[in-house]
């Protein structure tokens, strides 16, 4: 990678991070002002629904978060576009499109083969545990 494209992908990061905190800041202000509740037990149930699924995203964003802070971090240390299970370079075109992306493309998809094969190891258990928690 080229010092001009690791200012670039720097850039993308710190822009990413910037429209996510606004993103925060929206949705805490539109859940104070939310104080004028309907009476109709339909109405409140969709807006519980609602709230349920603002704090999915929430939850979503702030780990995108904390993954852009790590990509920050480590463009600091100078370990930034190096995969972490092989330790090649990840190419410039991959971090251009996912620049918080912390594994090569080779890497990522033994791994989502792997989940595949074995559900259990992966997300697709985790999403699993989480139906059967939050529901
Ligand atoms: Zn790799």
């Amino acid at each position: 990678m080229t010092p001009e494209e690791l200012i670039f992908l720097k850039d993308l990061l710190q822009r990413q991070m910037d429209e996510l905190l606004e993103k925060a800041d929206q949705s805490v202000s539109e859940a104070l002002s939310n104080e004028h509740r309907s009476s109709d037990p339909l109405d409140i149930a969709t807006e519980n629904i609602n709230t349920a699924f603002k704090f999915r995203i929430r939850d979503r964003e702030n780990k995108l978060i904390k993954k852009i802070k790590q990509a920050l971090a480590k463009i600091e240390s100078g370990e930034y576009g190096i995969c972490e299970i092989c330790e090649e370079e990840i190419s410039f075109e991959r971090l251009k499109a996912r620049p918080v992306a912390a594994l090569c493309i080779d890497c990522k998809i033994k791994i989502e083969n792997e989940e595949k094969s074995a559900p259990w190891r992966g997300k697709q258990y985790n999403k699993i545990w989480e139906t059967y928690i939050h529901h």
